[in-house]
């Protein structure tokens, strides 16, 4: 069947058979469909979405368009992922994976870059000096086996169709349309060989996601996709209304997570590493339930031996450790409360776009960023502060950048009445 005809079916409402999802895949990678009739395709699916048979075609064909790893069969052991559908100084990965390697359980993983006003595991992890970010599969299997965790960037084989797709769809307002998310999401978690997936889907402004009811339509068909290729998913539903904790930057988040692998860090940076942590135990191979996961995890943060997991990791892949080897920008200034009262707001996607206003994140796939330079929120939703008191610093390159960034910082920061508490935790899909 033409390319035109699928348009054509899709546009009018019809569901595409799994042949014909695969043909229009197949087709697109090969280049037979250009882009052009592709972009036409995706924004039909916009609208009219896609049914479960056609997300599970569209995802099988998007994992059969490259290399797939066998990571568990490979280990003999179940291995762990943690994924994230993206969020502002969503640090996570970074600080759970030791956790989970330093109570026993392999944390093997390949990991994205930023997009969009999100931002990338990738990006982060490349502001350690020296971290080499690309592995061979072997190595990644290798360290895994060896250290207990690794942190690849997917090589170019791994779902090329997603490649593909995405930077179509990000140029074509497709991107959020929550079929399209899960397939895309999904393909790469297939591929990439994990036997159990803790998926953290954001929800709020600052995220694909803006509300509940999507969120958990996001959650519950990526649960469908792992499970019909075998792989046990938990979604966790979390407020990405204002940052995650407290720095939002490359370097800054890299020490932020640091922090929280040593034991400290921001509260709620903790407790979802914790969630998550415990999460994963429990659907490992080590015969924990989430409770004795919880209490694991609290231990490795106390006792030193998630740091020491994170050490290992960093050395693993030829970077320096010490956080204070970490880039650091010329310019620290604080952004101080122009009126007194509670933080009501701290808008997710502003404090982004002050981030992006300094050089932490990319306008376009590709280009550079600045691994030293972003924003530490220092007081969050339901703090009190008086005027002229700090809210924020700003780490910038320039003075430029620094006042483009403050007018920025300053808007994402609502000030007034004290605000109802909000959980952070919103809903465990298991
Ligand atoms: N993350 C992805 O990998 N894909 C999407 O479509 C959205 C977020």
């Amino acid at each position: 069947m033409h390319a035109l005809e699928l348009i054509e079916r899709k546009r009018n409402g019809e569901e595409l058979s799994a042949d014909h999802v695969r043909e229009f895949i197949d087709g697109f990678v090969a280049g037979d469909v250009p882009d052009y009739q592709a972009a036409a395709f995706l924004m039909a699916v916009w609208f009219r979405g896609l049914t479960p048979a056609e997300t599970y075609a569209m995802t099988a064909a998007m994992v059969a368009s490259g290399d797939t790893v066998d990571l568990a069969a490979r280990l003999g052991r179940r291995v762990v992922d943690k994924h994230s559908t993206g969020g502002v100084g969503d640090k996570i990965t970074i600080a759970v994976g030791p956790v989970v390697a330093a109570c026993g359980v392999p944390f093997g993983k390949m990991s994205g870059r930023g997009l969009g006003h999100t931002g990338g595991t990738l990006d982060k992890l490349e502001s350690i000096p020296g971290f080499r970010i690309e592995l061979t599969t072997d190595e990644l299997v290798e360290q895994t086996r060896e250290i207990g965790i690794a942190v690849a960037g997917q090589t170019a084989d791994l779902v090329p169709a997603d490649k593909r797709l995405y930077a179509l769809r990000d140029v074509t307002a497709t991107i959020d349309q929550v079929s399209l998310i899960a397939a895309s999401i999904m393909s790469k978690k297939i591929a990439a060989g994990a036997s159990a997936v803790v998926l953290d889907v954001k929800v709020g402004e600052g995220a694909f996601m803006r509300n509940v009811d999507d969120a958990r339509e996001l959650a519950q068909e990526m649960r469908s996709l792992g499970e019909h290729a075998g792989m046990d998913v938990v979604c966790a539903l979390t407020d990405m209304d204002q940052p995650l904790g407290r720095a939002v930057g490359n370097a800054l988040e890299v020490r932020e997570a640091w922090e929280t692998v040593g034991g400290g860090g921001p509260a709620d940076v903790r407790e979802l590493v914790v969630d998550a942590a415990a999460q994963l135990l429990a659907l490992s191979d080590l015969g924990v339930d989430e409770e004795e996961g919880r209490r694991r995890a609290e231990t490795a943060l106390a006792d030193g031996s998630a740091l020491a997991a994170y050490e290992r990791w960093v050395r693993a892949q030829g970077g320096n450790p010490d956080p204070a080897e970490l880039p650091a920008a010329p310019l620290v200034r604080p952004v101080t409360a122009q009126t007194s009262g509670f933080v009501r707001e701290l808008g997710a996607r502003e404090v982004a776009g002050a981030a992006m206003e300094l050089g932490a994140g990319r306008e376009v796939a590709g280009a550079p960023i600045d691994h030293a330079v972003g924003v530490v929120c220092l007081r969050k939703r339901g703090d009190q502060v008086d005027a002229g008191e700090p809210l924020a610093e700003i780490h910038a390159r320039d003075e430029a950048a620094a006042r483009s960034a403050e007018a920025a910082l300053l808007a994402a920061y609502e000030i007034g009445e004290e605000p109802e508490p909000r959980p952070l935790l919103l809903e465990v899909i298991h």
